[in-house]
Formats: structure tokens, sequence, C-alpha cells
């Protein structure tokens, strides 16, 4: 019988990436969540998301808030409606905010700073930010005012497949032996101090299965605090949703399901046992029923509650038919708080660090 641990080798990845026998699938579900269990208990941890600004001066193949999609109406939060968000974050229990943004230059290291330092004396929540690639300097002064993490993807970490998603913006453009750019990054944010998340989309077009045993090994190697993954959806505003067929340039194209996507975080779990992983939207999206219960049962342990103003939420359409896109904040806590009971866990109190952030620390 195969085996499903945390020293299985590349062959053994990519035989559980492919496996579609549903008994099978059960083991290492249950395996995952075996280990979930063990190293961060029954509690999930809700981190309150607040979409700032849907502007994006980026030109990524994938997202509908790219420079691409000029139909878009564009928005930037004003501070106040911020500060709202994150005191409404406090009221409704939240150990964490999420201030998430398209790449927007208008919102400046003075601005998010303060932002930053005025939630932290106000609210004392922990203070997630996920603005894209910035500089180092902005970086640093955000980290001084007191942010705790920084969200940043790598998407992929095949090169060939990076490069062709993220065509290049301020930096040479990679050759297919480079590193993906964003992997430095993630190093910089750790040795700055943060907490570092990351993560993948599954499903790309051109992506293939060595592709993902690749991602997984590299979570690992970068021992990282929190681990995103959800099935890239196409947008039809965004080129990559028309203008290439993965599976015929490649042939070995990995589907973009919700199946991929639990099996991904299955093994995530698997093979960085006390990482923070969340049940994302991007799954639920695909499957409105019962996806975030499927990814906390296959090993993932948080989610982020939507607290953008409806006003805004619609024209945060990073994909089409986004869940939980017409709830209210109150709305959107409570449907999750259900979905969280009926699968037998419980609301994790406190900021939800992961526990490797506090073996870094100790
Ligand atoms: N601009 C920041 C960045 O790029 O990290 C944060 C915002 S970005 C919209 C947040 C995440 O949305 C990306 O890391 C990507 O994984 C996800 N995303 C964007 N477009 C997507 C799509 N079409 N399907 C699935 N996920 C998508």
């Amino acid at each position: 019988m195969r085996t499903v641990a945390a020293d299985m080798d590349d062959a053994m990845l990519r035989a559980w990436l492919t496996e579609e026998d549903p008994r099978q699938l059960e083991r290492l579900y249950a395996a995952a969540d075996a280990v979930r269990s063990a190293t961060v208990g029954p509690e999930v941890h809700l981190r309150g998301l607040i979409e700032i600004s849907n502007t994006c001066n980026r030109a990524c193949s994938y997202c509908g808030i790219s420079v691409h999609n000029t139909n878009v109406k564009r928005y930037r939060m004003g501070r106040e409606e911020i500060l709202d968000c994150a005191r409404r974050a406090q009221e409704l229990g939240y150990g964490t905010v999420v201030m998430q943004a398209g790449e927007d230059p208008q919102l400046t290291r003075e601005l998010i700073a303060g932002i930053v330092r005025t939630i932290k004396q106000e609210t004392g929540l922990a203070v997630t930010l996920s603005l894209g690639e910035r500089s180092r300097a902005d970086l640093i002064a955000w980290k001084e005012a007191g942010a705790d993490r920084y969200l940043l993807r790598f998407e992929s970490s095949n090169p060939r497949l990076y490069a062709r998603i993220h065509p290049a913006h301020g930096h040479p453009a990679i050759d297919p032996g480079d590193e993906v750019p964003r992997l430095g990054m993630l190093r910089q944010l750790q040795e700055l101090g943060y907490q570092a998340g990351t993560g993948v989309m599954v499903g790309i077009p051109g992506q293939t299965w060595d592709d993902l045993v690749a991602d997984l090994r590299t979570f690992q190697r970068l021992d990282i605090e929190m681990i995103g993954i959800g099935p890239y959806i196409p947008h039809p505003a965004t080129p990559l949703a028309h203008d290439f067929d993965g599976a015929a340039e490649y042939g070995d194209q990995v589907p973009n399901t919700v199946l991929v996507a639990l099996k991904m975080v299955a093994l995530a779990r698997l093979l960085v046992p006390d990482a923070n992983i969340p049940a994302t939207t991007a799954v639920a999206t695909l499957n409105k029923d019962t996806g975030r219960e499927d990814a906390l049962k296959a090993g993932a342990n948080v989610v982020m509650p939507n607290l953008t103003p409806p006003a805004y939420r619609a024209l945060y359409e990073i994909y089409p038919d986004k869940a939980c896109v017409n709830e209210t904040a109150e709305q959107c806590h409570s449907c999750l708080a259900a979905r969280i009971e009926s699968v037998g866990r419980c609301i994790g109190a406190g900021p939800g660090a992961a526990p490797k952030t506090h073996r870094r620390t100790a």
C-alpha cells in the first residue's frame, strides 16, 4: 500500500497528486487531518480580509484586476473606511486583519504605515499585508509600524511558467534556469521578521504534475508560515483565459479543479506540518456547497471571512463568481462559523500565529 508520510519522495508525491480513487484519497486526507490535529489543533483561525484597492499597475496574465481588465471600475478605500473594517474585525472576534490589494502605487509607504500603526494601537490585532511586490524600504517601514505578516504567493516555482504569467516589471526578465523572483522576496520578508505566507494556483495553463511537486518542495525549503492553495479560475478579461492551451503544448496539464487543490492542501500539511493553511476562497468558489469544509478536513486550519464593504466587494473580481461576494461582513461571518462547527472544529482566539513562529522566536 502506498505510504502517506512526511518523508515521501518526489515519485510518491506525484503518485498522490494523480490519484483519483476516492478510498485512497480518504487515506491521504485522514493522514493530513491527523497531522493538522497534532500540530495546530482543532482551532480554525479567522483572518478578516479587507480588499483595500483593486487598482493595479501589473499585467499578471491570470488576474482579473490586472491592467488587462479595462472594464472593471477601479476603487481605493479611504483610511477611515479601512479603519472601520478593522474595528469590525475586532467586534466580530477576529485575531487578524489582512489588507490586500492590487499593486497600487497610491498605497504609499506613509499611508500604509499610518494605517498599520493606528490598527495596532486601537485594536491590537495582528496585521497581515498582501500588497504585492513592494520595495525593501516599504517592507521595513511597515514592519516598523507594527505589521506582523505578509502574504505573497509565488504562484508557480517553475521559472518558465512564472515568466509567462508575470511579465517582467522593474526587474530583468528571468531565464529558465533562474529562481522565480518572488522566492527572493519571501526570504527577504522572513529576514525582516515578518511571518511570511505564500502559495500557488493549481491548474495554470502549462502547469505540469512535476511543477506541483516542485511547488511542494519549495514550501518545505522556505519553511514558510502560511501556505495558500487554490485552483486557477479563468477570468474572461485576461489573456491567460484565451491565448494558451497548456495541454496542447505540454500534454501533462494539471486540471484546475478542487480535487487537485485538496490533494495539494493535504500534501502541504504532511510536508510542512506546523504551517497555517487556509481553506481558500478559490476552492469555495468552485465548490460553494462543501469546498471550505472539504479543505478543513484535508489539512486546512484557517479561513478568511471577507470584511470588504459591499460597495467594493464585487469590484475585487480577481476571478468570476467569487464566493461570498454578495454577503455582508456579518453574513460571511455566520456562514463560516457554521461551516467550521459542522466539521467538529472551533474558532480560534487570538492572532493564531503558526506554531513554527513560536519555535523561531523562542
Ligand atoms: N497584488 C497582490 C499579489 O499579487 O500578491 C495581492 C492581490 S492578488 C489579486 C491575490 C492572489 O489572487 C494572487 O496571489 C493569486 O494567487 C490569486 N488570483 C488572482 N487571479 C486569480 C485567478 N484567475 N484564479 C485564481 N486565483 C487568482
